[in-house]
C-alpha cells in the first residue's frame, strides 16, 4: 500500500509539473497526419484516427512511423471507431517487423472538445500502462498545435491521467528543427 501511495504521489507530481516531453514528433510528420487525418475524415463527416510507433531498439519517446486506423481495418471507421481483431494483427506483425512499437494513437472529435469521451474512457485503443491517446478537434481539417490536443495517459487500474493547453504541450513535443 506505501508503495502505491508512493507511486500515485509521484503521478500526481508529473501531473503538475510534466518536465519534459513523454512522445516527440518532428513538425513535419505531425503537419502530414493532421493534414491526412482531415482527408479521411472525408471532409468533416466522420472521425479518424492514427496509431504512432517509435523504434524500440533507438528513441522509445520519437514517433517515427504513423499507421492509420483505416489501413489496418478499411471498414473501422463507422461515426465512432471500431477496430476489428485482425486490424489489431497487422498492427502487431508490422511492429515485430520493424522491431518498432505503439507509443501512442490519435483520434480525432467533431468540435472543439479534446476531453475523453466515456467510451474514450472506458475502451483504450491499445490497454497497457503508459500508452498515450491524444486527441485532435475539429476532424483534423485545420492545423492544430500541440496546446490544441487532449493529451491522455493510461494508467491501467488507476485510469486516466490528462494534459490541456500549455501542460499538453510539454508532454507531447511537436519539434522543428
Ligand atoms: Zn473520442
Amino acid at each position: 500500500m506505501i508503495i502505491r501511495g508512493f507511486r500515485s504521489f509521484l503521478d500526481w507530481c508529473r501531473w503538475l509539473w510534466p518536465s519534459r516531453a513523454y512522445i516527440e514528433i518532428d513538425l513535419e510528420l505531425w503537419l502530414q497526419m493532421i493534414e491526412e487525418l482531415g482527408r479521411r475524415s472525408l471532409g468533416g463527416r466522420r472521425e479518424t484516427g492514427v496509431f504512432l510507433l517509435a523504434s524500440i531498439l533507438e528513441s522509445p519517446r520519437h514517433v517515427v512511423k504513423p499507421v492509420y486506423f483505416d489501413d489496418l481495418d478499411p471498414e473501422c471507421l463507422v461515426g465512432n471507431i471500431h477496430i476489428r481483431s485482425f486490424g489489431f494483427s497487422k498492427l502487431w506483425e508490422l511492429c515485430e517487423e520493424e522491431n518498432l512499437c505503439v507509443i501512442a494513437d490519435i483520434h480525432t472529435h467533431p468540435g472543439s472538445s479534446v476531453d475523453q469521451s466515456l467510451t474514450d474512457r472506458e475502451n483504450p485503443m491499445i490497454a497497457r500502462e503508459g500508452h498515450f491517446a491524444l486527441i485532435v478537434p475539429y476532424f483534423g481539417t485545420r492545423s492544430v498545435q500541440a496546446r490544441e490536443v487532449g493529451v491522455h495517459e493510461y494508467r491501467g487500474d488507476r485510469g486516466w491521467a490528462s494534459w490541456f493547453g500549455p501542460k499538453a504541450e510539454r508532454v507531447l513535443r511537436i519539434r522543428s528543427y
